[in-house]
């Protein structure tokens, strides 16, 4: 569902999706590694790259078309659709989900925490995986290039947005530290540039850092007692990992069947 939704988004200049021509590389040994998982045949443009289209270091990929999403840009876009449908956007911390319920006088609330649900239901699977990202002055990339992290390297990939590229990455396992490190920033200004030479002399315009809320599965289903009981409906929704975005449509059509019941 996800990729239809995103390639419908496309077609709207306001959305800040785009589908994006690029390659995703690895350093496996050759032949090894080479199957591609199922969902990426389905993408266009899909093959195997040439040796010739390979960076130094890396010995299989796969270039293929996937839409391309500029978050700043998308997230005022869902905002304003949700706004115009008259949802009304409140902010605030939240220590009790069924005692928030009760104060707003809902039937159901939906927990998307990500990995705030650690703390806020408690869930003790839910793991930080912190990203860090450096945003540079596009020097004229227009293809996007994931380089995946193995035991010899980490990982790198290049995200062109227009003027901007954004540049990565990291996957740190248990670590909830907020503050851009600027030794790891300058590890993936180095990476990038060995990849990509155009950022040899990048200019940094911001330093960024998320935090994947990591979890064995996805936890998509009504609290059991809240479902049995006369109280507010409690709907968890969080645990997506590093694929929050691409399972978006499709965990929101899955929560909206579960409140329509
Ligand atoms: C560097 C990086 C790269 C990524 N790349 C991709 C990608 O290419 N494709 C992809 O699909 N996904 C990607 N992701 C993952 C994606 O961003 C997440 O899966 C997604 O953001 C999860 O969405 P969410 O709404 O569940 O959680 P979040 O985006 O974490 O949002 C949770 C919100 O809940 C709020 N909150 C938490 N606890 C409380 C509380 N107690 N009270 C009030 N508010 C609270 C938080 O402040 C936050 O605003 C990436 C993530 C990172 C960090």
């Amino acid at each position: 569902m996800g990729l239809a939704m995103f390639r419908e988004l496309a077609a709207d200049p306001a959305a800040g999706v785009r589908i994006a021509h690029g390659i995703e590389v690895s350093r496996g040994t050759p032949g090894a590694d080479d199957t591609p998982p199922a969902w990426l045949t389905e993408l266009d443009g899909y093959h195997p790259c040439q040796p010739a289209e390979l960076p130094a270091g890396f010995t299989s990929g796969w270039r293929y078309s996937a839409p391309l999403v500029h978050m700043p840009t998308y997230l005022g876009y869902l905002q304003a659709r949700f706004e115009s449908a008259d949802g009304k956007i409140e902010t605030g911390t939240v220590s009790s989900l069924l005692e928030t319920a009760r104060d707003c006088g809902a039937r159901a609330v939906v927990n998307c925490a990500g990995v705030g649900a650690r703390h806020l239901v408690p869930d003790p699977a839910m793991t930080p995986v912190r990203g860090q990202v450096v945003v540079a002055a596009n020097p004229g990339i227009s293809e996007f290039f994931i380089g995946a992290g193995d035991e010899s390297a980490e990982l790198i990939y290049l995200f062109p947005h227009g003027d901007t590229v954004v540049l990565g990455g990291t996957e740190a396992v248990g670590d909830w530290n907020l503050e851009p490190v600027p030794a790891v920033a300058d590890r993936i200004l180095r990476d990038c540039a060995a990849v990509e030479p155009r950022l040899r002399a990048a200019q940094v315009l911001a330093h960024r850092v998320g935090l994947r809320p990591v979890r064995p599965t996805v936890r998509l289903e009504a609290e059991p007692a809240s479902a049995a009981g006369d109280g507010p409906l409690i709907l968890h929704n969080y645990g997506h990992g590093g694929g929050g975005v691409t399972l978006s449509w499709g965990c929101a059509r899955d929560i909206a069947g579960l409140l329509a019941n």
